[in-house]
């Protein structure tokens, strides 16, 4: 008996490590593939869920190989597509398709533990049921007469085969039209539905007739009537007509349309034209926390066929989901947060990446740090599906695109109410302090319209980007400020808790009675955050109902949608926020917005610091006026000449755009090159530099002046570990790729030192 060949697979493990080779057991050989999910021991004593990427016979040569411990699910639970994205990530954004894994799987579908059987108590699997359907060597009429044929006088088994033939016809084609049973036509069939015991279909797969497996039963079909679409504007109409004549030339398009103009009824549209072609679709959101009013929009035109995907669902949920659109053939609406990027999506025709130019699209804090918006138009391409990028105030990488040509360019100008935009009111606060029209962090300019707002029954909103009482304390004695132990960075008061607390880590102390350095009882809040404006605001105005969105407050989803429904019902009068409050809130009595400190949006030191400063503005301004009247939104800053205020307060984004890409394109910095910012990382503070020395040093005998740094960041320890920064600008005519092929020999330069071994490079591609 000639000996059989052994087989491998390759599995991609939630790890940072490349694909490990294990050796597949007999009795598996031949039901795993490409995409099945399995178990396999690592090390000592642990198991985890891994990802056939390949499967091969070529024994790898190494000396101990291990074979997987279970098949969690035959049947792929990553597509061919997904897996290609996964790849392109890892390539792209410098880490390991592991990585990539570890944030694509829900927690209920990677289970590890450290026996095999812990492990596979936390998987979560769905009911399989058992399917038969026609062995594939039985590929034309006459291959099955002869299968039949070979049957010879097996009763039982014909009959099965009969059986399963007539439930496998094509619905609607009579047993006696002309190719009713061609194998080609005949689909597979629950095993239930046929009449045959089990020795027989034992008998049929040995003969290679019939073939059995188990998966998932398919959903219940989904409603395709959906409520009758908003009837468009003329202008609304012609930007549809433009996007799809856009679409069917490029495969990207930008939708630039002001607060207000409407762009969700637009999306409409699409949407449900695409879910009318039999296509999925999937919609890209900043923040899902934020945009329950825009979830409940969507049900009510396309009702069950939406599936909402975000973090806050249970693990079983997400697994559920995640599970769901595996198979989903079409017609779902798929609406989430960058992580739904990773999604199974079959069948995808339609990308949808609403405000495109919010940095949350970008995963910055852990790998994989990828753009959402940049791999769902590469996601797209793998399907041949569109993309519409939609902003009032695109990114400048979008913009340019569009304007260049590449992607289709879609500009809607005019408000859906017809209400004219905003008028923007700038308030010199260095001006009314020496006037004395400045009562603590408010001109009394702001003061006089929140009072005029209040007494006409209207809503105010304030928006404040910093969180907290005041960003620090201080000794009034001498001059101690309160630090984290573990990061350098004050801790920010939380006076309603009576703690300081580090942004960073998360640290918090209480606020201590005496200054622990001179014993002084004189600490002094410094700074202004939502919290004490909050404060403030109702002791000016005590009759008022003040309320607060931030993360502190908005630390649960049912705070936060108590906050959003008491504000969106008139409960609330005025309401204090963070960016939280900028997101694609539609309120319609807010007639007044308040920018309290602009010029901490403007002295940000960051190349995008003036594009993101005109974002915040006119996305939070945005808020204002929305149904009947024009609102107003009043700027507080020190620098009221500052182009930037001056553009806002135009509305002018070409300007902007303009003003700021001449910078960029001076100083070569994104969109006209690219970026990677690299983050090394140690406890030993001496030999982080040491390090950072010979890697820079390094890095500048294959890339020159391109490579910036070492730098210490402005909050240079965070939890206990030094951090130094690097920034590799490539020009946009030399390769990327080759650059980050570059890159990666040098980290591992670095990291085969033993002295510099456990020095952390982390990379960021395309930083934001
Ligand atoms: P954008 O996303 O462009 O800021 P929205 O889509 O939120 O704008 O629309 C702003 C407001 O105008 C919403 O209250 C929306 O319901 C309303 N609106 C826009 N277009 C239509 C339409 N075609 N029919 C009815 N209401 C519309
Ligand atoms: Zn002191
Ligand atoms: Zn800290």
């Amino acid at each position: 008996m000639p000996a059989s060949v052994e087989r491998y697979v390759d599995v991609i493990l939630p790890l940072d490590t490349p694909p490990l080779t294990f050796l597949l057991p007999e009795p598996w050989v031949d039901r795993v593939e490409v995409g099945s999910r399995v178990l396999v021991p690592l090390g000592a004593r642990k198991f985890y869920t891994g990802i056939v990427w390949r499967v091969h016979d070529r024994k790898p040569a190494v000396k101990r190989l291990r074979a997987i411990a279970e098949v969690t699910d035959a049947t792929p639970v990553v597509t061919p597509e997904q897996l290609r994205l996964w790849m392109w990530m890892a390539d792209y954004y410098l880490c390991s398709p592991g990585v990539v894994m570890r944030a694509a799987l829900p927690a209920a579908l990677k289970p590890d533990g450290f026996s095999r059987d812990e492990a596979l108590q936390g998987d979560y699997r769905a009911t399989q049921i058992a399917y038969v359907r026609l062995h594939p060597r039985i590929a034309s009429e006459a291959d099955l007469q002869a299968a039949l044929d070979s049957l010879g006088r097996a009763r039982a088994r014909q009959r099965a085969v009969m059986d399963y033939l007539c439930a496998a016809r094509p619905e609607g084609v009579s047993e006696d039209a002309p190719g009713a049973f061609d194998p080609k036509g005949l689909g597979a069939v629950p095993r239930r539905q046929i009449s045959v015991s089990g020795p027989v279909l034992k008998a049929l797969v040995e003969r290679e007739i019939l073939e059995l497996f188990w998966q998932e039963p398919p959903q219940e079909s989904l409603t395709t009537e959906f409520a009758p679409l908003p009837q468009l504007s003329a202008a609304q109409s012609q930007a549809l007509e433009a996007l799809q004549k856009g679409l069917a030339e490029k495969s990207v398009a930008l939708l630039q349309g002001v607060t207000g103009s409407g762009k969700t009824e637009i999306y409409i549209h699409l949407i449900a034209e695409a879910l009318q072609r039999g296509g999925n679709v999937l919609y890209l959101l900043p923040e899902i926390a934020l945009t329950t009013q825009l979830i409940e929009r969507m049900r009510a035109y396309f009702g069950s066929a939406v599936v909402v995907y975000h973090s806050r669902l249970s693990d079983r949920r997400r697994a559920e989901v995640y599970r769901r659109l595996l198979d989903a053939p079409g017609g779902e609406l798929i609406m989430g947060v960058r992580s739904s990027v990773l999604l199974p999506v079959p069948a995808l025709s339609l990308v949808v990446i609403d405000e495109e130019h919010e940095n949350s699209f970008k995963q910055s804090d852990n790998a994989p740090r990828y753009h959402a918006r940049d791999t769902a138009i590469l996601l797209a391409s793998l399907y041949g599906a569109r993309t519409v990028l939609g902003s009032a105030t695109p990114s400048l990488e979008s913009y340019l695109n569009a304007r260049s040509g590449k992607y289709a360019h879609v500009i809607l100008t005019e408000r859906y109410s017809g209400v004219s935009l905003p008028q923007v009111v700038v308030c010199d606060t260095l001006r009314a302090a020496r006037r004395g029209e400045k009562r603590s962090h408010f001109t009394t300019a702001l003061l006089d319209r929140i009072d005029e707002a209040l007494k006409q029954g209207d809503q105010v909103i304030l928006f404040q980007n910093r969180r907290g009482f005041s960003p620090y304390v201080e000794c009034g004695n001498c001059g101690w400020t309160a630090g984290c132990p573990q990061c350098n960075v004050t801790l920010t008061y939380h006076k309603a808790e009576g703690v300081l607390r580090c942004h960073y880590c998360g640290f918090q102390m209480a606020v201590p009675a005496v200054c622990p350095s001179c014993s002084t009882p004189d600490l002094r809040p410094m700074g202004f955050g939502t919290e004490k404006i909050e404060e403030e605001l109702q002791a000016i105005f005590p009759e008022a109902v003040v309320d607060r969105l931030d993360a502190d407050v908005a630390r649960t989803a049912r705070s936060y949608a108590r906050i959003l429904s008491d504000f969106e019902q008139g409960r609330t009068d005025i309401l204090v926020g963070t960016q939280m409050i900028t997101k694609g809130f539609d309120f319609g009595r807010v007639s007044l917005v308040g920018i309290l400190n602009a010029d901490n949006l403007l002295n940000y030191p960051d190349f995008r610091a003036g594009e993101r400063a005109f974002q915040l503005m006119m996305q939070v301004g945005g808020r204002a006026g929305r149904r009947q009247r024009q609102g107003t939104v009043v700027i507080q800053t020190a620098q009221s000449t500052h182009p930037i205020i001056e553009q806002v307060r135009r509305g002018d984004y070409e300007a902007m755009a303009a003003s700021q890409l001449a910078e960029r394109r001076t100083f070569l910095y994104p969109p006209y090159c690219r970026m990677i910012a690299l983050t090394l990382r140690h406890r030993d503070k001496a030999l982080l530099w040491r390090a950072a020395a010979v890697f820079g040093a390094e890095c500048r005998t294959v890339f020159g002046a391109r490579v910036l740094g070492p730098e210490a960041p402005p909050v240079d320890r965070v939890r206990g570990q030094f951090l130094v920064r690097f920034l590799l600008k490539i020009e946009k005519q030399r390769s990327f790729a080759r650059a980050k092929t570059l890159l990666k020999e040098q980290i591992a330069q670095l990291r085969a030192q033993a002295e510099f071994r456990y020095v952390e490079v982390i990379p960021d591609v395309d930083p934001q």
